[in-house]
């Protein structure tokens, strides 16, 4: 089987894509281009005195709307060809999602482990200077956020660096992701776990498509597994098991563990961070490889680590009928396709991860606007819900208790708003999908969402015009 970059396998994803659109040959080439590629290397003083040089990127995929988004990784396996790949995919998910920014990314390529926390906040401080130098950050040219790897701290010494540098009204926004303090939002830490939640529901409540797999309804009771409990990957097994499914596998970086009676997570997560490993716990079975996960039975099975882990080598042997993308480019090209024929239903990363970007944006906006949501109209809604409760009262000459009136005179507050604009994105995306992919006969929701997404961001070309 041919094997291809990551790039190219993005690349592969829109042509195939593509080829139902209308547009010609140029402005799909444009579209799938990066439009700028800065490489990176700098100094680093370690803490034992020597000098180590830490090689970086940051790549804009698309211009055509700005600021560009996406977040930083830091991994030793970060190379240009992924940072180009995952940047092209913010494009997608932002247009998919109607998020007004064009597709960035950046990445580091260090291993966090191997660094104290001074030498983290030095390498995240000089990484930002580069990209200033270069006007490769700002509110309105480029705005980083946490991705694999980096978290709300390493996005606080970046917006303080930028602030030292170039500080005026907005430029709290040059970075999401952020400690609340800092001008972060309620909510964003665990926004792509939510969403992916949010997105697996959609897909088991569409009857069609769990008749054709022959699966029930609803996610309670559905069996799932998740590689790499990580930021992602916890957030949203955290809300599935809330729901009632059940999680049976895990994998992680020291191994796998399987057990389908089922693992309650907080009690692994406490496992692990007393023993140093999820090996061991409870009634579970160690597995031989920590990829051997995907091929554990489960309905759901949810790859929340890197890419390329369902590959043409793997992809015959997952038992899961729905695979669902928490993590970005998972499954190669030939692995699609694999799984399709076989009648899986893969929810796609463009989509199904989208939820980081969607409360980003809704981070930029709160902090570019200056003022927390709710604030407006919280006490307002709260006193007009307590009129219409006394008014109830007194027609029905029933007293409500205290904990009533609390829960029906509820104000919605930051978090609030911020779980609803989530929730809403995610449906009203899933369901533009599904169109697309009954209006064009479609057997699959990638090629769906990237449709949906060269139509968007290639009517803006036609309509912008070519700058000459
Ligand atoms: P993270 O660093 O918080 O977690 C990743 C986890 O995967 C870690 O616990 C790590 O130990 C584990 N892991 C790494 N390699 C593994 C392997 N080979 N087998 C098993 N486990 C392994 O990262 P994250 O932010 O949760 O990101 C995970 C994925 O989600 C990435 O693909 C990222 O691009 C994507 N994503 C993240 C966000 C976000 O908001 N953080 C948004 C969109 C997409």
């Amino acid at each position: 089987m041919a094997k291809y970059n990551f790039f190219e396998q993005v690349n592969k994803n829109f042509d195939r894509a593509a080829a139902y659109t209308r547009f010609d040959k140029g402005i799909l080439e444009q579209i799938k281009m990066c439009n700028t590629v800065y490489h990176i290397s700098f100094p680093l003083r370690r803490d034992d005195g020597s000098v180590e040089v830490i090689e970086g990127w940051r790549v804009e995929h698309s211009h055509h709307k700005l600021p560009t988004k996406g977040g930083i990784r830091f991994s030793h396996k970060v190379d240009e060809d992924e940072t180009m790949a995952l940047a092209a995919l913010m494009s997608y998910k932002c247009a998919l999602v109607d998020v007004p920014f064009g597709g960035a990314k950046g990445g580091v390529k260090i291993s966090r482990r191997n660094y104290s926390e001074s030498e983290l906040e030095r390498i995240t401080r000089r990484y930002t200077f580069e990209l200033i130098k270069k006007e490769f950050i700002g509110p309105g040219i480029d705005v980083p956020a946490p991705d694999y790897g980096t978290g709300a701290q390493e996005m606080g010494w970046i917006v303080d660096t930028y602030r030292q540098i170039k500080d005026d009204l907005n430029s709290i926004a040059c970075v999401t992701g952020k400690p609340l303090a800092q001008g972060g939002i309620r909510g964003r830490t665990e926004a792509t776990g939510r969403g992916v939640y949010f997105g697996i529901r959609e897909a088991v409540n569409h009857k069609a498509d769990m008749d054709a797999l022959g699966l029930p309804i609803g996610i309670e009771g559905k069996t799932f597994c998740v590689q790499g409990l990580g930021n992602v990957g916890y957030h949203a097994s955290k809300n599935l098991t809330g729901d009632g499914a059940i999680l049976v596998g895990v994998s992680e970086l020291e191994g796998a563990i399987y057990d389908p009676k089922g693992m309650d997570l907080e009690e692994l997560i406490a496992f692990r961070k007393e023993t140093g490993s999820i090996i061991g716990f409870g009634t579970s079975q160690e597995l031989e490889k920590n990829i051997d996960i995907f091929e554990q039975q489960c309905d759901i099975m949810i790859p929340a680590a890197l890419e390329s882990q369902i590959t043409g080598e793997n992809a015959d042997r997952v038992k899961a009928k729905i695979i669902a993308e928490a993590a970005n480019g998972p499954t190669t090209a030939d692995a699609h396709d694999i799984l399709k024929e076989r009648g899986a239903l893969i929810i796609p990363d463009t989509y199904l991860n989208a939820g980081g970007v969607i409360v980003s944006y809704f981070e930029w906006l709160k902090d570019i606007q200056h003022v927390r949501y709710g604030r407006m109209n919280k006490r307002f809604d709260q006193n007009s819900l307590l009129k219409i409760v006394r008014e109830l009262e007194s027609i029905s000459g029933k007293k409500y208790d205290e904990e009533a009136i609390a829960k029906l005179t509820h104000g919605a507050g930051e978090a609030d708003l911020v779980d609803s604009g989530l929730e809403e994105t995610m449906i009203t995306a899933y369901e533009q999908m599904i169109e697309i992919r009954n209006n064009y006969e479609l057997r699959d929701l990638r090629t769906a969402a990237f449709i949906n997404a060269i139509d968007k961001i290639g009517t803006m070309y036609e309509q912008m015009g070519i700058f000459p």
